[in-house]
């Protein structure tokens, strides 16, 4: 029994916009769905893949506000690689320069790999692969040609080599295709998601928070999920968790980063057709009761045009409000000052900007107000990882 290679990878970043922002508008993938963590509602889970959503295409995020960066290290999966199509890696090159993307190049198992971090710190890769399959999803001049297929694989690091090594081979079903410097390295036959390299260089210990990845999930069929839950018992998986677009387990493997292993279906279809995927706010049926609460929380998120892309001064639905609150009453202000230019203001006009330059004022310090109160004493001693605990994880 093998998995069929990767299946998704979640990892944990900062403002929700400005990881639409990279992931959508400047990466150009698919943002296919709009949710919730299902363990906490009160944090978005954004969903991006190709064209068609494909199991092995999808990036998922945690945005947080306030939350500490994690560390990238041993007991994690440290690297996405991405497939882009064959000879658009100067595309890229171009494309990161355009957006003060700092960017190399490296090489191992004679694959060049293009390498950066997003605005958050999370590491990717992107290597040219043969994969037949095109992404049609063409978005901010991403065409079809430059267009990310999916995802190729992943780097791990590890606490315990030998027995990671092992975990990939014996119980995933990958086969170990050797050593190249610091990589060992291991595939399986999919179309994406088919290569895991291990770094086995001894770096630091990883923790998990913002900027790094807090799990990758191998694809599995619906009807082996129960066979691997059995057969992957020494590592305690959790129960069978309903996704809503699969159904998953979760377990730490030996070598310390968090595995979920996700079933194939029903897929990203379930609960909208696929010219609509993204274009709701799609809640599990255990918090659609909580709704307003929800939508009266989050900010805002949109896929963006390029020349819409800008620094967000906001963190949730309350200081988005008082943000475009405040655009507003600074356009209503600058329209004044013009019309005072053309002729006299009527005595009304004066009354109105008198009270709009009031509020407008009000605001402002209001603003400076909220963001005084939110600079906060860090804590060194406490605990980074409790917080990005999976629910029910044992
Ligand atoms: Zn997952």
């Amino acid at each position: 029994m093998k998995t069929l290679g990767i299946h998704h990878i979640s990892a944990t970043v900062g403002h929700a916009q400005e990881n639409m922002d990279f992931y959508a508008s400047v990466l150009g993938l698919r943002f296919i769905k709009k949710t919730v963590n299902f363990d906490d509602r009160k944090m978005y889970h954004l969903y991006f893949g190709n064209h068609e959503a494909e199991v092995g295409t999808i990036l998922t995020f945690f945005p947080y506000i306030d939350a500490k960066s994690g560390l990238i290290g041993e007991g994690q999966t440290t690297t996405i690689i991405l497939s882009i199509p064959k000879g658009s890696m100067s595309y890229w090159e171009k494309r990161f320069d355009q957006f003060g993307v700092f960017h190399f190049k490296t090489t191992r198992f004679n694959d060049k790999f293009l390498t950066i971090r997003d605005p958050h710190g999370i590491q990717l890769e992107f290597v040219e692969s043969d994969i037949e399959l095109e992404n049609r999803y063409e978005f901010n001049g991403v065409t079809k040609e430059y267009a990310i297929k999916g995802i190729y694989g992943v780097v791990m690091q590890s606490l315990d080599y030998t027995n990671t090594f092992s975990f990939l081979e014996n119980d995933l079903g990958f086969t170990n295709e050797g050593k190249d410097g610091y990589y060992q390295r291991f595939t399986t036959q999919s179309t994406f998601g088919h290569t895991v390299d291990v770094k086995f260089m001894k770096t630091n210990k990883g923790s998990l928070g913002v900027g790094t990845i807090h799990h990758i999930a191998f694809n599995v069929k619906e009807e082996e999920l129960i066979t691997f839950k059995e057969k992957l018992s020494k590592y305690h998986p959790t129960e069978i968790k309903n996704r809503k677009y699969f159904k998953s387990i979760y377990f730490r493997e030996p070598g310390g980063a968090i595995i979920e292993l996700a079933t194939n279906s029903p897929g990203f279809t379930a609960d909208e057709p696929l010219e609509d995927l993204g274009t709701n706010f799609r809640l599990p049926s255990h918090y659609e009761s909580y709704r307003n609460e929800i939508e009266n929380d989050l900010m805002p998120v949109f896929v963006q045009k390029l020349d819409a892309l800008k620094n967000y001064p906001y963190t949730d639905k309350k200081t988005y409000d008082s943000y475009i609150n405040h655009q507003n009453l600074l356009k209503r202000v600058n329209e004044f000052a013009k019309i005072s230019k053309e002729r006299e203001l009527t005595s009304e006009e004066v009354q109105e900007r008198n009270e709009v330059r009031k509020a407008y004022v009000k605001s402002v310090t209001s603003g400076l107000r909220n963001m005084i109160e939110k600079i906060d004493f860090v804590d060194e001693n406490d605990n980074r990882e409790k917080a990005f605990k999976i629910k029910g994880d044992n």
